[in-house]
């Protein structure tokens, strides 16, 4: 007789594998399928996230920053690091132990709130049966009452570059390389080509962003981008805008790339190459072709707004729907199904799911843009503050870039927060809180902000939303 369980998640990332805790917690009994293999040969929980994506990539930008700052940036304090050097073995092994420690949590979370682990592939059967195919190509079917499709997304392949994993790598490869490229090429200047760009530039690499748009990050407002431009510009990403890849090709351990851009066709040779055109969902072998699951045009599982798909009960969550691939994103997902399986009116608000860029500066947003809000007709008031007239920024030593407050010019309600400099990340956090609760520019301008502190440029971009900064000039008086 096959186990029947109340909730059966397939896929154990961030999504799925919230999904499954928060579905245990709530009293379902809950069993969580993810096939991922690690190096040495055991189910990794945790996605791509954990393994190969959000934390792996921090590491890296984290212990590439410090070396770059022990480099170049202890001069100013007095302190001379001489002999500096980067054991990149050491660096890529941290990072792993770190995707150890986490994805083994994940194992002991499930085991501290009575998630089933069942190991394998997993397809969903008509009649919400889900059949799970072990390493060693078993089958077995569970029976679900509700079933939830947390099955991710993977790197999207171009022909020009098809990637080897050698010379021309994808973001997975790009997190293993064993030594610094001398001449490293990027396709795609998005959020991922950015990072992982930067980690190898800060080590020495001498970086190349080949981007097919001609706009440098159309996402983020047009204030921020230019700044972030002309800031890893100067770091010396060499970032080319409207350059379209053509072709590639290996040879001796090198890459020789061919694109078009505004000039006509050109040639550059690299050491490496990463592919970092963006993201597809992962739906193969997901649903058998009775499964009454239908996908969009796009090839993504369709759901309404609260990740219902055609199939009553079956539910799917995170990169494999539209929307932002985030973590966070696929997360409340995760914890919004769960709960609505449980009963409950849970829902979640997708106009403020924050974005960030982990580059230095960090690049992060909450809300709309100046120019969406233009383009909607909204009249705005907005309110900017240099992190160069910030003490807290000064002591640092990180004075680049500035927040932005953007506010209804009737209302005063905060529409948007925008922030390019040292932790961009946190201080938007801060906005998407006061923006949950409607908050108003006179609001957060009235709250009292801990001195000396980066948040303080929050503060005061707030009040000059409104001409009433204190340690800026305003542009308009009160
Ligand atoms: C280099 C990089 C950096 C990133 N940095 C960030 C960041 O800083 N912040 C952020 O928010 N996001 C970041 N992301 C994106 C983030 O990793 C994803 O949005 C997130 O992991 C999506 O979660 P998910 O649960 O939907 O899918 P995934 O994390 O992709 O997990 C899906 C899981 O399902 C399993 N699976 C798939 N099909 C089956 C099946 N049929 N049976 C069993 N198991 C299956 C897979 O093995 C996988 O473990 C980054 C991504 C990359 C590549």
């Amino acid at each position: 007789m096959s186990q029947k369980f109340d909730v059966v998640v397939i896929g154990a990332g961030p999504g799925g594998y919230v999904a499954a805790i928060k579905a245990a917690q709530l009293g379902l009994k809950t069993a969580c399928i993810e096939k991922y293999q690690d190096k040495d040969g055991k189910i990794a929980l945790g996605g791509t996230c954990l393994n190969v994506g959000c934390i792996p990539s921090k590491a890296l930008l984290d212990s590439s920053w410090k070396f770059h700052e022990a480099q170049d940036g202890f001069a100013v304090h007095g302190i001379s690091a001489k002999g500096v050097s980067i054991d990149v073995p050491a660096m890529v092994g941290r990072k792993n132990t770190i995707i150890k420690n986490l994805t083994g949590g994940v194992a002991g979370l499930f085991k501290a709130n009575g998630v089933t682990l069942l190991e394998g592939h997993g397809k969903l059967l008509a009649g919400k049966k889900v059949e799970v195919t072990d390493k060693d190509g078993n089958t077995s079917v569970v029976e679900a009452e509700n079933v939830i499709l947390a099955s991710g997304s993977r790197p999207i392949d171009i022909p020009p570059a098809p990637v080897d994993q050698d010379v021309i790598v994808d973001s997975t490869g790009a997190l293993e390389f064993q030594s610094v490229p001398k001449k490293l090429g990027v396709i795609g200047a998005g959020v991922i080509g950015l990072e992982l760009g930067s980690v190898w530039a800060r080590l020495g690499a001498e970086v190349t962003v080949l981007e097919a748009l001609d706009k440098f990050l159309p996402a983020a407002d047009e204030a921020v981008a230019k700044e972030a431009f002309k800031t890893l510009t100067k770091q010396g990403l060499d970032i080319k805008l409207g350059a379209r890849v053509t072709g590639s090709e290996v040879k001796k351990k090198q890459v020789t790339v061919n694109y078009t851009d505004s000039a006509g066709e050109q040639k550059i040779v690299f050491d490496k190459l990463i592919v970092a055109v963006g993201r597809r969902p992962v739906t193969t072998d997901l649903l058998a072709s009775d499964s009454g699951v239908d996908l969009d045009e796009r090839g993504y599982i369709f759901v309404d707004d609260h990740c219902a798909t055609s199939v009553p009960g079956v539910y799917a969550i995170g990169d494999v729907v539209r929307g932002m691939m985030l973590a966070h994103k696929a997360s409340e997902e995760g914890v919004m199904v769960a709960e609505r399986i449980a009963g409950h009116k849970a829902q979640m608000n997708y106009d403020l799911i924050p974005s960030v860029i982990y580059t230095h500066p960090e690049i992060a947003w909450v809300g709309k843009t100046e120019q969406q809000l233009k383009g909607e007709g909204v009249a705005v008031n907005v309110g900017t503050f240099p992190f160069a007239a910030s003490g807290r920024a000064m002591a640092a030593n990180d004075t680049g870039g500035f927040v932005k407050v953007i506010a209804d010019a009737n209302t005063d309600r905060v529409l948007g927060v925008h922030v390019i400099g040292p932790s961009a990340a946190e201080l938007v956090q801060q906005g998407a809180i006061g923006m949950e609760f409607g908050t108003s520019a006179e609001d957060l301008g009235m709250m009292v902000f801990s001195h000396p502190t980066l948040s303080e440029a929050l503060h005061e971009a707030a009040l000059a939303v409104n001409g009433g900064a204190i340690h800026i000039a305003n542009r308009k008086k009160r």
